[in-house]
């Protein structure tokens, strides 16, 4: 751990704001489009309003709405204008919480505790999502005590409907698709997977956490996105991410149900608690009023058309890049994404080289196997870097070309992952290195893997 004493006495602020700069200084340049995931930065008058509302709901606590009745306004304001924009009706209900994550968890632990009441028989409840859906569902499950069954990726990489069908058991509860989903930005099936659903009597949860704020407006622009929404019969539940292409503060997602009975299954209550009647909607316990405001604000400033001028301008940006990526023959986009989230493979060099090569000329990209690929999402920080993206592309394929079998860090990284067949043993070495570096520092590494 970082040798770091409690502080005796405090020091001046202006030491500590130069100090976080200081702190700062080597972090991902998301303001300059040089990161291709994390921050959604969509320029400074929008994030000017958000820190505004922010600051001025600081010390709000949406844990107890009775007190803050500001917050269970905005918070149901919120949900309601997101229902609206996902086709819903006025049985539609929610939460927000703190993220995709926690709408995820969210979502799982209601179907687990609805089966509970409801299928009785099912002692090991069971899941059948895509290969692809996102790790926090991975995570939901493992939390929760469901057992996840992954239906195989068609060609086009949207889940292969008729493999889920196969992995339907008497003891599966819910099914999953996602719009779209992370690793390669298409969408899945949605409505044939609503179809199954129905047919097997079963809940449908759609993970539009990346999409939910973009795919509307790029459906509306003529872009090629299927109905995703409430709008399809036996889609149960939606989590959509207002700290994404919302453009809302960090900390803050919705998850809406088609109706408020299902929602209740969310719902946690002890009431024999010496500290009071307790009741919380969601996983955490207080909750950040600002991450509240800020959600409603975006929306409420942006409005419809606000976020149709940027998705035109997110496409845009896209479109410019995958031109460009398609005209460089190694490369190939992964699949056909219909929004600013896509991945490219590489046939004759390997991408993980590629990586390395690009981070050296200040790219931060996202590396991802099964097929090893890197991956993309577009903001409207990125509007302006796409030649000098490309050109740096063009001349670090370049580079691997000319050093094939250089080992760079990541090569080295993924070919040990790529060496140990049991995914428990890499399990194991990813929190064994990733405790490493926080306590130590230093590069992560998979050393002693293999
Ligand atoms: C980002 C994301 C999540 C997880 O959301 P967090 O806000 O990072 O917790 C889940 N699913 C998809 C498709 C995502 O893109």
């Amino acid at each position: 751990m970082a040798n770091t004493k409690f502080p005796e006495r405090g020091i001046p602020k202006e030491e500590v704001l130069q100090s976080l700069d200081a702190y700062r200084a080597a972090d991902g340049d998301w303001q300059h489009g040089k990161t291709w995931s994390l921050v959604y930065y969509a320029g400074e008058e929008i994030t000017a309003l958000t820190e505004e509302v922010y600051r001025k709901f600081f010390h709000t606590n949406g844990l107890n709405p009775f007190v803050f009745q500001s917050l269970k306004r905005l918070e149901t304001e919120t949900l309601s204008m997101a229902a609206d924009l996902f086709h819903g009706d006025g049985q539609v209900a929610g939460s927000l919480t703190s993220g995709g994550s926690e709408s995820i968890l969210m979502a799982v632990k209601t179907y687990r505790d609805e089966a509970r009441l409801l299928k009785p028989h099912i002692t090991q409840p069971e899941a059948v999502v895509p290969a692809s859906a996102h790790a926090a569902v991975e995570k939901a499950a493992h939390y929760f005590g469901v057992k996840l069954l992954h239906a195989p990726l068609a060609a086009d990489l949207r889940v292969d409907v008729a493999a889920v069908e196969q992995l339907i058991t008497p003891n599966t509860i819910f099914l999953l698709g996602s719009a779209p989903q992370y690793p390669h930005g298409v969408i899945d099936p949605i409505a044939e997977l609503a179809a199954l659903a129905l047919q097997h009597d079963l809940r449908l949860h759609v993970d539009a956490c990346l999409g939910g704020f973009t795919l509307p407006f790029i459906k509306e622009l003529g872009g090629n996105v299927p109905d995703f929404d409430f709008a399809v019969e036996g889609v149960t539940s939606i989590s959509a991410d207002l700290h994404k292409y919302a453009f809302a503060a960090k900390g803050v997602s919705a998850l809406l149900y088609r109706n408020a009975e299902i929602r209740k299954h969310q719902y946690f209550a002890y009431g024999d608690w010496p500290g009071g009647l307790f009741i919380s909607p969601s996983a955490t316990g207080t909750r950040p009023g600002g991450a509240i405001a800020s959600a409603w604000a975006a929306l409420k400033f942006i409005g419809r058309e606000g976020y149709l001028e940027i998705t035109r301008g997110v496409l845009a940006t896209t479109k410019k890049l995958l031109e460009g990526v398609r005209a460089i023959p190694e490369l190939e986009i992964l699949g056909d994404p219909p929004a600013g989230i896509f991945a490219f493979g590489a046939t004759h060099l390997n991408v993980h080289a590629l990586a390395d090569h690009l981070e050296h000329r200040g790219w931060v990209v996202d590396q991802q196997v099964n097929p090893a690929c890197l991956h993309f999402m577009v903001t409207p920080a990125h509007a302006g870097v796409e030649d000098a993206f490309l050109a740096d592309l063009r001349a670090a394929v370049a580079e691997v070309k000319a050093a094939p079998e250089q080992l760079t860090p990541s090569v080295a990284l993924y070919g040990m992952r790529a060496a140990v067949p049991d995914p428990a043993v890499v399990n194991q070495f990813i929190k064994d290195a990733y405790s490493r570096f926080m306590t130590e520092g230093g590069e992560f590494s998979f050393e002693g893997l293999v």
